[in-house]
């Protein structure tokens, strides 16, 4: 039998230890602090570094081993609330502008991965939304009419077609073939290395003073 489930972050097992980083012993200056070496901080620095700005990341544990390392690794172009409900929450045009930066993100994903790793571990992938329960179709059906109608790259399979392409049984899917994957894990360290900024992991950022210099 497979074993799907482990007790540790599986990025982390996978992967080892890529780098370690110094422990901050001294006064450091920088244009920018980012506190938190996830992948959000690793992006940001990406940013930063293609700005020119000296960026310092700190990171209260080693770098990446938070929740960045447990993550699944899907890029999915929804957010968690479904787009018919968030056009009910918010008017259509801000629901839509939420959900189509997600589409552009994974491309921009796919471009970091081809440029800081040396085997890039963006993967395209596709994902299923589907109905366990007969209540559940039309919600989903509408989901999908509404994804389309907003020019979402997503498509509907019927139950035969279900059957017929991945083989399980279930009422209706939306099939969307514009996702990836990253090692979220490895990406951080080639992300940091690649735009040269400097990272002290093991601090904890308690309090944070403005002072007429700036920040300490
Ligand atoms: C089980 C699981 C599965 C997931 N699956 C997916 C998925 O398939 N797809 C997806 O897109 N997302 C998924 N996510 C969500 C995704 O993991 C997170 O959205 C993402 O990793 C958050 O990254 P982050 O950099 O913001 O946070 P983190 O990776 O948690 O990084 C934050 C860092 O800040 C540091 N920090 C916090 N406070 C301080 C402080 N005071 N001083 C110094 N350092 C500090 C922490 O130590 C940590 O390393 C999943 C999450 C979990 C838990």
């Amino acid at each position: 039998m497979m074993v799907l489930h482990l007790n540790f972050p599986f990025w982390l097992i996978k992967n080892g230890i890529i780098k370690i980083y110094p422990l901050l012993s001294h006064n450091e200056k920088c244009g920018v602090v980012i506190i938190g070496a996830g992948i959000s901080g690793a992006l940001a620095a990406s940013y930063l570094g293609k700005e020119g700005i000296k960026t310092n990341v700190v990171d209260k544990r080693h770098a990446g081993a938070r929740s960045t390392s447990a993550r699944t690794a899907l890029l999915h172009h929804g957010i968690y609330i479904p787009l018919q409900d968030l056009i009910d929450k918010l008017v259509v045009d801000n629901a839509v502008a939420s959900y189509h930066p997600c589409v552009d993100a994974i491309a921009k994903i796919e471009t970091i991965s081809k440029k800081v790793e040396t085997v890039p571990s963006f993967i395209n992938e596709c994902s299923l939304q589907y109905a366990t329960q007969l209540s559940h179709l039309d919600k989903l059906q509408n989901e999908y009419k509404c994804r389309k109608k907003y020019r979402f790259p997503v498509q509907w399979l019927k139950e035969e077609q279900v059957s017929k392409k991945f083989g399980f049984k279930t009422y209706g899917i939306i099939l969307s073939n514009a996702e990836g994957s990253v090692d979220a894990y490895k990406i951080i360290h080639n992300t940091i290395k690649n735009y040269e900024a400097k990272v002290f992991d093991k601090i904890i950022i308690e309090d944070i003073q403005k002072q007429k210099s700036g920040f300490g």
